[in-house]
């Protein structure tokens, strides 16, 4: 996820551009950077960090140029420097692109390009994107809008972009398909942005761009829309905008963490985009590919994490030993570092963290490097320090998570360990082709179903949190793979509500936590019908025989649990390996509720910070 903006008019493009960038830093803000056109050339400034970086760095110089472009970038391709920041230049300098997104193919047309003696600067996905059109361009001689169209109809993946050309400065391309672009239309000039807070002081006359549609915008001239599939020409319906500057910058939300939590579908989607290939069976992670054998030979795993990420790191516990036959353990990293933890040379060590900068999991890493391990991270920040010093790893593309109660992060790890479990279970023999396949299918459909969930809970978990939001404690219960879910249920609730709860294996109950059970305890339980749906109907009778309250998390369709409960929440059904990903939705928009309800700043809970980056 990025920011991107540009301007074409009559005003000078740079404070349009630098003060939009500002605005739309919350977008992504590793590093940044602007061209600014002029007759036959163009200033270009990138910087890493903060668009006050850039800002300090070209406060001196005097821009001048009706013709820009910006952008605010969050890493996916290489790690967040000057070189690999937006915008990108072709190798002839002719052409000038920012693009939000994720060109999936970007190898493949790489290796062509570098063939053809294109040669690239960066890492980025967007440089050889930038280089295609050129190659397109040249080689049939095309104007630059029908290079850009041509070019695109070859990309897999997800874009919004603009372009310009050197030579042309009074035109820029623009096309998008799955990241947003919104046009702001006024006369004379074109405003061009991720969302249209950047340019609402100028006008409120703007067009979103529908995915598979380009423009091109000319100085002095009508807007031109176009399909990208076959040159359509297309009317284009301009609205007057009815904007409220504060909310849009969480879109509808009230606060980005419900924002980050109805976003689930798309990140799971783009985590398993390029990566999960139903069609071929195929998974593809580089880090495990060329790393087969040890992950072949492994004799065990350690993973090592804190708060969510350890949750996540519990359900790969159960997924690793499910799936790909290996024991498990499961580590906090801040005990992992201070207990000289047997770690031989050549063990597998996995870290995981959303910031990929959790100061005690950086030292785990550090240590388990320094006795001889393999080190595969996880983590949501591109060129964090975690990936910068792991052996190898996986992202999880998630997009920046601003909410200090994690969501997204959370699923988004989820999906990254299930793809890692079926990936070394298939290298290893220890899933049958069936099982792999029904498991990729099931996978495939996770998006949907994560959707789904987030409309049919909706309106019961509000019911539920009226009724609840004024309690002292809340239990959690869930088992087998759906224990961490309880445990991340209870966790989400603290930490943003202040309400105390504890999670717990749903058996383990009657060890202890039994005797905290009367009619104000409420106990949240997930009873899907292939967790032990026997057992959990057992606990829940436990429970009612003591007045407990039992909200239960069941599955589409459930008779037992649902006539037992207080309250249901259903989910749809799937296989149990991957039923965290849906069962815990409602426990996040339950915490989210009764916290919204008590008047609690959901994303900034007191005491808390998003990236931990002390011991
Ligand atoms: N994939 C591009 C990059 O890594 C764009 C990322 C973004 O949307 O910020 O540079």
């Amino acid at each position: 996820m990025c920011g991107i903006i540009g301007y074409l008019g009559y005003r000078e493009a740079y404070p349009i551009l630098i003060n939009g960038l500002k605005k739309l830093e919350y977008r992504g803000y590793d590093s940044s950077g602007i061209a600014i056109f002029y007759e036959n050339g163009y200033s270009l400034y990138k910087s890493k960090g903060k668009v006050h970086e850039l800002k300090k760095k070209i406060s001196s110089y005097k821009i001048k140029g009706t013709t820009g472009i910006g952008h605010t970038r969050w890493a996916t391709h290489g790690i967040p420097d000057d070189i690999n920041a937006h915008p990108h230049v072709s190798n002839s300098n002719e052409l000038i692109l920012i693009h939000n997104g994720i060109i999936e193919n970007y190898h493949a047309i790489k290796i062509i390009l570098l063939k053809n003696g294109f040669t690239f600067k960066s890492k980025t996905d967007t440089e050889v994107l930038v280089n295609l059109i050129e190659y397109i361009q040249k080689k049939n001689k095309l104007s630059l809008e029908e290079a850009v169209r041509i070019s695109l109809n070859e990309i897999v993946g997800a874009y919004s972009i603009a372009i310009v050309e050197k030579s042309h400065p009074e035109r820029i391309v623009i096309a998008k398909l799955g990241s947003p672009l919104a046009l702001g239309i006024n006369e004379r000039e074109f405003f061009i942005a991720s969302d249209p807070i950047p340019f609402l002081d100028y006008t409120k006359n703007a067009i979103y761009l529908k995915d598979g549609e380009m423009a091109i915008l000319r100085k002095d001239q009508e807007l031109d829309l176009r399909k990208i599939v076959d040159n359509h020409k297309l009317s284009p319906i301009i609205k007057e905008l009815q904007i409220n500057l504060k909310e849009i910058e969480k879109g509808e939300y009230k606060y980005f963490m419900l924002k980050e939590i109805y976003e689930q579908p798309k990140t799971i989607l783009d985590t398993l985009r390029g990566r999960l290939l139903i069609k071929n069976g195929l998974i593809c992670i580089n880090g495990i590919e060329s790393n087969k054998d040890i992950f072949i030979n492994a004799k065990s795993i350690t993973i090592v994490a804190c708060g969510t990420s350890w949750h996540a790191s519990l359900i790969g516990e159960y997924l690793l030993e499910e799936l790909a036959r290996i024991p498990v353990e499961v580590e906090y990293a801040s005990e992992f570092r201070y207990r000289n933890p047997i770690i031989e040379k050549k063990d597998i060590v996995i870290v995981i963290s959303q910031s990929g900068e959790t100061a005690d999991t950086l030292s785990a890493l550090n240590l388990a490097k320094t006795k001889g391990a393999f080190v595969f991270g996880i983590c949501n920040v591109v060129g964090s320090s975690i990936a910068r010093n792991v052996d190898a790893g996986a992202y999880t593309h998630a997009g920046p998570e601003i909410g200090v109660a994690s969501t997204k992060a959370f699923t988004a790890q989820i999906t990254v360990l299930v793809l890692l479990a079926l990936k070394i279970g298939k290298y290893r023999l220890a899933i049958t082709e069936s099982r792999y396949n029904y498991l990729c299918q099931e996978l495939g459909s996770i998006p949907e179903k994560v959707n789904r969930t987030l409309k049919i809970d909706e309106e019961s978990i509000k019911k539920i949190s009226k009724v609840y939001h004024n309690v002292n404690n809340f239990l959690y219960l869930g088992r087998g793979i759906n224990f961490p879910v309880a445990l991340e249920g209870a966790l989400k609730l603290k930490e943003i509500s202040y309400i105390h709860a504890e999670g717990y294996p749903a058996a383990e109950m009657k060890h202890g936590p039994i005797a905290l059970i009367d009619e104000n305890m409420p106990v949240v339980i997930i009873a899907t019908k292939k967790g032990c749906y026997e057992k959990i109907i057992g606990n829940i009778q436990e429970i009612k025989a003591r007045k407990g309250k039992i909200i239960a998390i069941v599955n589409e369709g459930d008779i037992q649990v649902s006539m037992l409960a207080d309250y249901v929440i259903k989910v749809p059904n799937i296989s149990e390996e991957l039923s965290p990903l849906v069962t815990v939705i409602p426990l996040q928009l339950l915490a989210y509720q009764i916290a919204f309800i008590r008047g609690e700043n959901v994303d900034q809970p007191r005491n808390l910070a998003k990236s931990v980056t002390v011991e």
